[in-house]
């Protein structure tokens, strides 16, 4: 069975901004679907912000392998509950690939714990982007280094926790270098964040980038099966102790209290 990816967009951009429309007249989201739906092993389709529940209810995540996610101007309006179910999908198994502003959504930061912040121009400039790791699963089939002719300057620092692998390092024509490829792992989930993909910019049509992401997807599918109920916290009985044992001492929870959370 092909791997099941949901490339969630925020569409907003693409129903406002002419640029934008002309470069992705289905949708970034769509465009990055065609992409991932060339390799016959994926199963890519879309989701989008103004459907019911950002069209993704539980019971699509629960199908969902990989998720991928771009946003930009509207991440408080992504709902808080969405982001939970989200969340908690991810430390139970499924892979994330978080897409350039998406740096700032709601579920990176929740993830990653930190503010996320950078330093930005958009200026149109090219951006050369180096593979820190060729035996990477990411950077499978890639060149030494691949070039942008356009693309918005993201620069270090990136106020993000250390990675587990830093798969790509980008430099741009301003002199700015960046992180423009980081693995890291939430839970069971593996997380990727790509930085390439400013919405004025044609860079979903490249034919490396479009590799990048086939690569991702693969690499951040977990084949475990998802891990149930992975947020709760039980209480385990005394008289469940795998070993006899008495209670003792001070207690301050009532015995069967499911306690604080
Ligand atoms: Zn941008």
């Amino acid at each position: 069975m092909p791997i099941r990816a949901v490339v969630w967009g925020e569409n907003v951009h693409e129903q406002t901004n002419a640029t934008v429309a002309g470069l992705y007249p289905g949708g970034m989201h769509k465009a990055i679907a065609d992409a991932l739906n060339l390799d016959s092993g994926l199963s890519a389709t879309t989701a989008t912000l103004q459907e019911p529940e950002h069209g993704l209810p539980e019971a699509r995540l629960a199908e969902t392998d990989v998720l991928l996610w771009w946003g930009h101007a509207a991440h408080g309006d992504v709902s808080d509950e969405v982001v939970d179910r989200v969340a908690a999908q991810v430390w139970a198994g499924m892979g994330l690939i978080v897409l350039h502003s998406g740096h700032f959504s709601k579920i990176f930061k929740r993830l990653m714990g930190t503010p996320c912040g950078l330093t930005w121009r958009e200026a149109g400039e090219r951006e050369r982007i180096w593979v820190t790791a060729p035996n990477h699963p990411i950077a499978a089939g890639l060149p030494a280094y691949f070039e942008l002719e356009n693309e918005e300057m993201y620069g270090e620092p990136f106020r993000v926790p250390e990675p587990l692998e830093t798969v790509f390092i980008g430099w741009f024509q301003g002199g700015e270098v960046f992180r423009s490829g980081l693995t890291y792992r939430r839970g069971a989930g593996n997380v990727f964040y790509f930085q390439p993909g400013h919405e004025t910019y044609p860079t979903y049509h490249d034919a490396t980038v479009q590799q990048v992401l086939r690569n991702a997807v693969h690499w951040a599918h977990n084949p475990a099966a998802r891990i149930g109920n992975v947020t709760d916290a039980p209480n385990r009985p005394v008289e469940d102790a795998l070993e006899p044992i008495e209670a003792r001492g001070p207690k301050l929870h009532a015995k069967g209290e499911a306690g604080f959370r």
